[in-house]
């Protein structure tokens, strides 16, 4: 569905667009570093369907973190609460993303939750299918569903870029390999993650999907039930607690929406019962968030009194 553009949230963008000169466009993943940090862009699902946005709102990019959420509800869609969490906890923590030093001082060693990468590898070798083509195929489905969108589809330069320099997962994987929290063929597993992380969306996209997500699974549009509503509030909390990296408690205070960002700079957030929104700002601050995303969100949240806290 085409969003309508909003004259007061270009004014917004506007306003805030300036500040993504502060920012740093992510490029250890070397294609990351071909996007435009001046890029800032929203859009926000609301109501029976309602979508506005505003600036740059056709650009694409790849979801990298934002899609560990959707691979998190899809392994607890098949296999269950106990048997997930049997292999990742549920605990926030204050180490970088792709830290290694939790998994090898805890015991038994097991990531401390599904958003840092070591918790996000494990549970993307968890998703249903029985090869890479089908649990990409699977999360795909599922992910079409939950964004209303059929034609997304992950960006191969993006994936194969990620695939050739993700030595710091590869060695996460064969440590949790060694210490029995993951099975089967690690390079199968580092292609079928970085292809998780390289499906490419818009901010429509995302505003949708977190408008189904806070909308308790259910969307209004095609009358379906995509996650069941316990599915729905573990992906939510887990968003609260640590979807902002290391900046999770700060963002929980000044923005209070459950949210998940990523470092190609997509931002997805689900207000419970409320709007969906979508954001898109390559230029990234010092944890790795979307500089000029978190000021717009900052604005939205206040001036809308979107905070469920
Ligand atoms: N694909 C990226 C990685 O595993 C995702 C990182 C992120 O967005 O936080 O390094």
């Amino acid at each position: 569905m085409e969003c309508q553009k909003l004259a007061y949230l270009e004014q917004i963008v506007e306003e805030i667009r300036p500040l993504t000169k502060q920012g740093k466009v992510a490029t250890y993943i070397p294609a990351l570093g071909h996007a435009n940090p001046n890029t800032l862009a929203i859009a926000i699902y609301e109501g029976e369907g309602n979508c506005f946005s505003a600036g740059n709102i056709s650009e694409k990019f790849t979801l990298q973190s934002v899609s560990k959420i959707l691979s998190l509800a899809l392994a607890l869609q098949e296999h269950g609460e106990d048997y997930v969490f049997s292999k990742v906890g549920m605990e926030p923590t204050g180490d970088p993303f792709n830290s290694i030093a939790k998994l090898e001082t805890s015991v038994p060693s097991k990531p401390l939750n599904p958003m840092i990468n070591a918790g996000a590898l494990a549970v993307t070798a968890m998703l249903p299918g029985k090869d890479t083509d089908e649990k990409l195929k699977n999360l795909l489905d599922f992910i079409h569903q939950l964004s209303g969108n059929s034609k997304i589809t992950y960006n191969e330069e993006v994936a194969q870029s990620e695939f050739e320099t993700a030595n710091l997962n590869r060695s996460l994987c064969y440590f949790m390999k060694s210490h029995g929290v993951i099975e089967g063929d690690i390079e199968d597993l580092l292609d079928l993650y970085t292809k998780q992380c390289a499906i490419e969306v818009d901010c429509n996209d995302l505003a949708h999907m977190g408008w189904v997500l806070g909308n308790k699974g259910f969307n209004p549009i095609t009358q379906k039930k995509v996650l069941s509503h316990d599915i729905s509030r573990i992906v939510k909390t887990f968003m609260v607690t640590c979807g902002m990296y290391n900046d999770s408690g700060e963002f929980a205070i000044k923005v209070g929406i459950p949210a998940k960002s990523g470092v190609a700079g997509g931002i997805l957030c689900a207000v419970p019962n409320g709007p969906g929104i979508g954001i898109y700002g390559p230029a990234l601050d010092n944890k790795g968030n979307s500089l000029g995303g978190i000021k717009l969100l900052e604005r939205i949240s206040a001036e809308r009194n979107l905070s469920i806290f």
